[in-house]
Formats: C-alpha cells, structure tokens, sequence
C-alpha cells in the first residue's frame, strides 16, 4: 500500500522523547550552530561557511575578491543549507520566532546575492574557481550544496511562507536543467543528493520539470562508457588534487542503477542516491527502479548493516565493503549515513507500507543517529564505533577516524546540522498517510493531524518505556495503522480497553483498524521491552563468539564509568539481561540494563599457557546512543560469552 509522508506542521510533539530532544535543538542546537557557521564561537573549529557567501555576494557585486579569501570544503554551502533547513523545521516543530527568522533571511540575502545570471550558485565557485563551473561532476559538490539548499529552500517556504530562497534555488535548478537536459546531456553528480532534493522542489512548486531531471540524473548514473573515467580523462584539473585511483563504486557509477546488486562506495552518497530513486519510482510508478531499490535495501540490511544501523564498514573511501565485513573498533558508520538510511527507509515505506522499513529506520534513529549527538546538544560524532578503547582509538594509526569522545565541530561538518534537521523533523519519519489510512510508523509522543484535521494524541514513555497510548480528540471514519516491531516478541492491542486480537488485523507488520472513530477513543500498544541478547550471523566474524543487548528499539553498550576496564568482561548468557528501574538522573533518564558474567584477570605475560583467573561480576549496561557523555571510557556494544 503507498503513503505520503505527512508535513512536518501536522505533528506537534509534547514533552515526551521526541519533544525534548526538538527543544534541546531549538534551545541548543540551532542557535549553536549558527554561532560556528558565523565564527562567533571561539572555541570551535573556524567554518567560515557564511563569511564564504557574504565575499561571494561581495564578487558578485563587483568588488574585487582574492581566490585564497574563500576558506573551507569545497561543500561549505550545504553547512549553512543543512542549518536553515534544521531551522526552519524547528519554526514548524516549535513556533515562529522572529530573531530566528531575521538570522534566516540575512543568510538568505547574501546567498541569493551570490547567484550568477544564469541561475548558477555556489560561493565555492563564485569566489575560488570561476569558469570552472560544472567541470568536476565526480568531486565538486556543486549540485550536492544546491540539492541541500532545495531542501531548506523548501523547508523554509512550508515554515513561513517566504519564497525568496525556493526562488533562488528555482532558478539554480532551471540553469541545472539547462546544463544536464541540453549542454552535459551525460553528466550526473559524483555525490548523489540532488536527486532527492529535485523531488522536494518538485512538490513544493509543483514543477514536473524538476522530476524530470532527478529522473535523468538517475537513469544516466553508471551508463557506459563511464562518465567521470571519461571526465577525468577529458578535464585536465580537478578539485582533489592527487586524488587516489579513480573508483567508480565510490560513486555508485560502475553499473547502471537497475542492474546493480550491492550497496557500495561512499554510505552516504549511497544511501541519498537509493532515496531519490525511491522517491523517482514511486512518483512515476517505476517498478524496475523499486525492483533495485529492494535489491539494493537487502544488500545494506541483511549483509552490511551494523546491529545499531551504523553503515559503512572502512574509513577508507567513508566506504561499504564487502558481506558480513562489520568490524566494531575500525568501523566508519558515520552519523549522515545512519540519518540517510532513514531518509531509504521512509521513501521505501511510502512505497509499500512494510514495517520492516519502520524498524531499520528506528533502528537508524535511536542508536546511530542520535549517538552522533552529545546529549547536551554541543558536540558531535562523525564516525559511531561500537567498541574504543581510549590510547588506541583516536591513536593508532588504523583507528584515527573512530574518535573516543565528540568534538565540538568538524572540518568537515556535514553531520552535526544533519542530526539538527532529521530531530527538528521527526514528525514527518513518525507518521504516513494516504486516502484511507493514518500510519503511526514510530511511537512519538505529541499530537499528529490527518490531512483531513483529525488529531489524535499519542502519549508514551518510548523507547524506555513499551506502552504507547492512541487517543482520538475528534471523530474520524478512517483506517488507523499502527506498526507492530518485528522486534517486540509478544504485542497487546486494545482499543477502549478491548483486546484486538493481533493475528486477524496484522498485515506486514502493521495493525489496521479500521472504525468510525469517535473523540475519546483509545487505541493502545504494550510493547515487549524484556532486555534481550543479540546475536550475529556467524559470518559476521567480529561478532563470533559475542552477544549484543537490547531492550525494544534501543542497542545497549557497556562503558567503563560504570564497569572498569570493559575488555575483561565475559557475558554468562546462561542469565537473562534484566532491566532495572528508569534512573531519571542518569544520562537524560535511560533505563539501565544489567548482565551476570565474569572478569578475566589481565595475564601477566602478553600469552601464556595459564587460563585467565575470573571473577563473577554484574556488567551494568546503558543505551548506546548516550555513550560517552561522562568523560572518557572504554566502551563495548559486543561482549565475548563467558
Ligand atoms: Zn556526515
């Protein structure tokens, strides 16, 4: 069955999970980053990200700007894009607000100032290599920074109403069309991204000519003779000077998109790539594109996907590589490919409303994505291991990427505002809904409008907590599904207290009811948050012998501010895990978890023939996603067995 997502505006959340953590963005997170972008904070990494629109906007008024003023990545731009686009759906989340609004349109002022005639932005471009516009598909990043600044142009029109910015990106989408529909005919972005965002343009301006060129860039992508081997032959200069062997599974471009079978390359380019193919094959009806779409999402979820929804197995190349090759303490899983898994998974599921999308993209959510944040909303994960061991991680030269705490900013930002707008959007990954159905897809407590203006209020403890309570605050004469986790071992639904049973409405993992409901009218989930030990597939080689914990949606981790040294600790799996209490204090309030099992002594040579001495021990574990927020510590998501 096919859904639309819902727009952020018809959810509104309460001071449940998903509200607290729209409120930390709010309160924290957006107005931080908008003092890094503007290097007003003298702790951080510099960005120089705004100071590169306003000597754009400067050149383009006819002053004379020096090539070396420009400083940063050559994608500095989709910093700020990502910015206001998390802003502009915290307006939406939270309510307007003038200062935010006025910090908004400044951006906006000097970014549309910086626009060529022909449409063309890019302050890269504008300030560091004019002429070289459209030159370097592989490495530029120019439609990557457009496709970002689509997306906010979008996002802020729906906040506010203002068409400035989608004006602006209207007409760098229009020279884009030119460019690729009628010049570059066989030209595609090395970084996917623009695809997605052409579909978001296309539905905010109802202009089909911007499918039509998101259709292109797709259909084009891998066709032969490859065009970035042949661009790279024809070019003569290049953006990454030096650049290793050029690899055409870094851009997803070896093969044709409907005759590829593994997720490869670059996660991230990856995962934005497969959205915006799902998102073409649904709007156009394209079932051999949703027929690679699947392929693609069972290479990724079956074979290459870490237990928390990491993706991405080397920092090499920021790379998948092969099936079952997971390691936990040389892992990449950046945060934006976690985020962008969701992004897979949300488009897959208004394809076909199957729950185990939903559950990849919780998965996605609750571990990887929002351990990229710290909980104080100020320092963030690029890289998510899921085993350091402070002195070698962040030091060894194989470990370099797999840092041990979160720094305040990157160089190279492109996760920090990332989290900010998936948070700040939350609503729009929670519920689905077409003709006849709402979909609850995740259990976000607040209150979801339908497109008809029935709201319905959901209040829940999750994911620390398995009751999830649906209350009707009008009547409605609609199908109402409600997701049921593949994860959750034994489900109870009620509705107005009435047990449903699961079987006689269940259909690929969600519960369909359907009713003319009246307001009052309850709806309610208890979902099975018995702790749980996981296990690997065999193949999964640094998993052998090691078992994951989780209760519900949440992966747990065992970190040493609460264990000691955590690599002597052996797991007696013979013991269920058991959850205590909800500690309100601990971490934002978590749910700890805790293990019986064994120390091993540290041996007193490198090896010995002795077996190590054990002690019996209790192994206290928490939520994976609020690692390290209390100093450095050594952490472990898999534990050997005893
Ligand atoms: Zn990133």
């Amino acid at each position: 069955m096919k859904s639309d997502r819902i727009s952020a505006a018809q959810f509104a959340a309460d001071g449940s999970f998903a509200g607290r953590l729209q409120k930390l963005v709010r309160d924290v997170v957006v107005p931080y980053q908008y003092g890094i972008l503007n290097d007003a904070l003298p702790d951080a990494e510099k960005s120089h990200a705004v100071e590169n629109m306003r000597l754009a906007a400067r050149k383009m008024a006819g002053e004379d700007i020096p090539p070396e003023a420009f400083y940063g990545m050559i994608f500095q731009d989709s910093d700020v894009a990502k910015w206001i686009e998390a802003a502009a759906y915290t307006l939406i989340a939270t309510g307007r607000d003038e200062k935010l609004e006025r910090e908004i349109d400044g951006i906006v002022d000097l970014y549309a100032a910086g626009q060529h005639a022909d449409g063309y932005v890019n302050s890269y471009f504008t300030v560091k290599a004019p002429g070289r516009e459209w030159q370097d598909l592989r490495e530029a990043h120019e439609l990557y920074c457009g496709g970002h600044m689509m997306e906010a142009a979008a996002a802020y029109y729906e906040a506010t109403g203002k068409r400035k910015l989608l004006d602006v990106m209207c007409r760098f989408a229009d020279c884009a069309y030119e460019e690729f529909m009628h010049r570059n005919t066989r030209g595609y972005p090395g970084h996917p991204e623009v695809e997605l965002a052409l579909m978001k343009l296309f539905r905010a301006t109802g202009e089909k000519r911007y499918m039509e060129l998101a259709k292109h860039f797709i259909d084009m992508r891998g066709q032969a003779p490859n065009y970035f081997v042949e661009e790279e032959k024809n070019r003569g200069w290049s953006v990454w000077r030096g650049s290793a062997e050029l690899d055409t599974d870094y851009t997803q471009s070896t093969l044709p998109v409907r005759e590829q079978k593994d997720a490869v390359g670059h996660a991230v380019r990856a995962v934005y790539l497969y959205t915006g193919m799902a998102d073409v094959a649904k709007e156009t009806g394209d079932e051999t594109l949703l027929a690679a779409c699947r392929t693609l999402w069972e290479s990724i979820t079956r074979r290459r996907m870490y237990v928390t929804g990491g993706i991405g197995s080397t920092g090499i190349g920021e790379a998948f590589t092969v099936d079952y090759h997971l390691p936990n303490d040389t892992v990449y899983a950046e945060t934006c490919a976690s985020i962008g898994l969701m992004f897979f998974a949300k488009k897959m599921l208004e394809n076909e409303h199957w729950g185990e999308y939903s559950d990849v993209m919780e998965r996605a959510f609750y571990n990887t994505a929002l351990a990229g944040m710290q909980l104080d909303g100020t320092k963030f994960f690029y890289v998510n291991p899921l085993e350091v061991v402070p002195g070698v991680s962040g030091v060894a030269v194989t470990h370099l990427d797999d840092l041990p705490e979160r720094p305040g900013w990157y160089a190279c930002a492109c996760c920090p505002p990332n989290i900010a707008r998936c948070v700040a959007s939350l609503g729009v990954y929670g519920y689905s809904e077409n003709e006849t159905t709402l979909f609850a897809d995740l259990y976000l407590g607040g209150t979801v409008k339908t497109a008809k203006g029935t709201a319905i209020r959901c209040e829940t403890a999750f994911p620390h907590g398995g009751a999830v309570r649906y209350t009707f605050c009008g009547a409605a004469d609609l199908t109402f599904a409600v997701r049921v986790p593949a994860w959750s071992r034994k489900t109870a639904l009620s509705v107005n207290g009435e047990a449903v049973e699961l079987r006689a409405v269940e259909k690929d993992g969600y519960a369909y009811l359907t009713r003319r409901w009246q307001e009052g009218d309850t709806v309610e989930l208890t979902l099975d948050m018995t702790p749980r030990f996981v296990y690997a597939d065999p193949r999964v080689a640094a998993d052998s012998g090691k078992v994951a914990v989780r209760m519900g949606a949440l992966i747990y981790c065992a970190e040493s501010v609460d264990n000691g040294e955590v690599l002597p600790l052996r797991v007696d799996t013979g013991v269920p895990p058991r959850s205590l209490p909800l500690d309100s204090a601990l971490l934002g309030g978590v749910v700890p978890v805790e293990l019986s099992g064994v120390r091993e002594e540290t041996a007193q040579a490198l090896y010995t023939d002795e077996p190590p001495k054990r002690t019996p021990c209790t192994i206290r574990m928490i939520p994976y996603y609020a690692w390290a927020n209390r100093g450095l510590s050594e952490m472990r998501v898999w534990l050997p067995e005893a």
